[in-house]
């Protein structure tokens, strides 16, 4: 049994505001959101940061990105919106299981803190 928490949503066994699934990724509604819409695109397979991305997970990121302007139009997206990679300590990555945030609905600041 793993103690990653998005692995947790991934088994259903904690809930989530679930935004898009299919059988690879799961876009679900931030907890804390930083914008009006803030949501997070995770792959099921457990990979812990960007650090750790294989050339065997080449495909799985690719759907991933392919899939966001998917999620933007469901999330009404339409004037734009920021996609955030937080990566390992420096990055300030707080849970070790991939995630791209998608956050929008207001304009962003550049640059980040
Ligand atoms: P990061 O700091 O980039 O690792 O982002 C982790 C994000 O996960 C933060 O924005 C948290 O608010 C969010 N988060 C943590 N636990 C949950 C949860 N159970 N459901 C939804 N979002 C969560």
């Amino acid at each position: 049994m793993s103690d990653c928490i998005f692995c947790k949503i991934v088994n259903k066994e904690i809930p989530a505001n679930i935004v898009y699934e299919d059988d690879q990724i799961l876009c679900f509604h931030d907890v804390s959101p930083q914008a009006p819409v803030h949501v997070l695109l995770i792959p099921k397979k457990r990979i812990v940061s960007m650090d750790d991305v294989q050339e065997e997970d080449k495909e799985l990121m690719g759907h991933m990105m392919v899939k966001i302007k998917e999620i933007a139009q469901i999330l009404g997206l339409e004037n734009g919106y920021r996609v955030v990679n937080n990566c390992g300590e420096h990055g300030m990555q707080t849970v070790g299981h991939i995630h791209f945030h998608i956050l929008g609905k207001r304009k962003m600041a550049w640059p980040p803190g």
